[in-house]
């Protein structure tokens, strides 16, 4: 029977970036199950925003500005391109106290945020309509990349340092016994792994089902919507943060996601339709031509439907936990994983191997649900 060092399942954004670093570390035969293609999850629908947060813990706001860092050095750092938009992000604020307590904690924590007045955020997006708000907060060194390209970088540089990358390769059963994981089914045979990283994103509940263990994800629909740029559009238009985040796209087109929770809609993460409700759509056409007056004469072209892996607290799944000691978990990232994973493989590729992370991530232990 076929055996592996480490076995990850699921190649999205989790998956590629912990196969590159755990190849590059050494970490012996290490094979990535994907079921289907790589990033054909969810991955690749994302944002792919990195907002340089400065709520949470210290370091989990670090982590979003060395994402930042490594999108900014990419072909060096990983190589390969990961089609970096660095045309900041542009949040709206009530008041200007607000804005400067939000970026003093951010600049904190490294990144390079600033409370800017409306007439200064005005100079810096004059296409935007900024009724309702008091000043804003600019991260003028970040923005979005393009997923796709990024996890396309990371399994090329897998490959390179000698990661198995197998495509349409489901795994179809875990089978565990005496506290370990000991058998992974697939079309192709049978692996016996030493050990198995769990990265499959909103079906991570589903594929752990086999190994007797439940997972708290509960996948939560959104709806994310193509709009076409008319001609005369500002050339390099930043994130804009406001009711909805709209995302510069490529071929002078925005991205718009609609995320709410209230009310919360449960979806399968394999949807029969793939279209988001109409509601959705409205409301993204709505904000984009009041917030960008001039996407009135843009074009609607299309939206579809996908899904964050929610868990109950809204914090991902990592780790180890009781009862499976060769089993990593990296799911239930809840719309937030991408940046967070780009700059997590490294860390994780070390804790995977050797048992233990150097960084506190307290509140996103997968053992705060399943036992340590
Ligand atoms: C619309 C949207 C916008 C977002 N915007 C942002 C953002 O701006 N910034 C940010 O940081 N995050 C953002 N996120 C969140 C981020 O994109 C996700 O947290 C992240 O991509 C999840 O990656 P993943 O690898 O866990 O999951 P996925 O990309 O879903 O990968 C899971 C993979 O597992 C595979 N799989 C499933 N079952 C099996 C099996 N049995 N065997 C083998 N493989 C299997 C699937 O085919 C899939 O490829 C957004 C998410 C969405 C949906």
């Amino acid at each position: 029977m076929e055996t592996a060092d480490v076995v990850v399942i699921g190649g999205g954004i989790v998956g590629t970036t912990i196969t590159y670093h755990l190849a590059k570390a050494g970490a012996g035969k290490v094979v990535l199950c994907e079921r289907k293609t790589i990033g054909s999850g969810t991955s690749s629908m994302s944002g792919a925003m990195c907002g340089q947060q400065a709520e949470m813990t210290d370091t989990i706001a670090k982590l979003a500005v060395r994402a930042r860092d490594i999108y900014d050095n990419f072909s060096d750092v990983i190589g390969g391109d990961c089609g970096f938009f660095k045309y900041g992000i542009l949040n709206l604020f009530n008041a200007m106290d607000l804005a400067e307590q939000a970026a003093a904690r951010a600049r904190k924590n490294g990144s390079a945020a600033r409370a800017i007045t409306l007439d200064e955020a005005k100079d810096y997006y004059p296409e935007a309509n900024l009724e309702g708000a008091g000043a804003a907060l600019l991260y003028g060194e970040t923005g979005n990349v393009d997923a796709y390209r990024t996890m396309q970088s990371f399994v090329a540089g897998a490959r390179s340092y000698g990661a198995e990358i197998r495509e349409f390769t489901p795994v179809t059963h875990i089978h565990a016994k005496n506290g370990r994981i000991e058998r992974l089914e697939t079309p192709g045979g049978s692996i016996v792994p030493g050990k198995v990283v769990l990265a499959c994103g909103p079906w991570s509940h589903k594929v752990a089902r086999s190994a007797g263990l439940r997972l708290p994800i509960q996948p939560s629909q959104v709806g994310v919507s193509f709009y076409r740029q008319p001609p005369d559009f500002y050339d390099r238009p930043p994130v804009f943060s406001v009711e909805l985040a709209i995302i510069p796209w490529h071929n002078k087109h925005f991205r718009v996601l609609c995320d709410r929770r209230d009310p919360l809609v449960k979806i399968e993460p394999d949807p029969t339709n793939a279209v988001p409700p109409q509601w959705m759509v409205d409301w993204t056409t709505e904000v984009i031509e009041r917030r960008l007056p001039k996407m009135k004469r843009g074009r609607f072209q299309g939206a579809y439907q996908t899904c964050y892996d929610d868990t109950p607290d809204l914090k991902p799944l990592l780790g180890y936990i009781a009862g499976y000691e060769n089993l990593f978990l990296d799911c239930g990232w809840s719309g937030r994983g991408f940046k967070f994973s780009v700059a997590l493989g490294e860390y994780n590729a070390k804790w995977i191997m050797e048992g233990k992370t150097e960084l506190d991530l307290a509140p996103w232990l997968a053992s705060r649900f399943l036992g340590a």
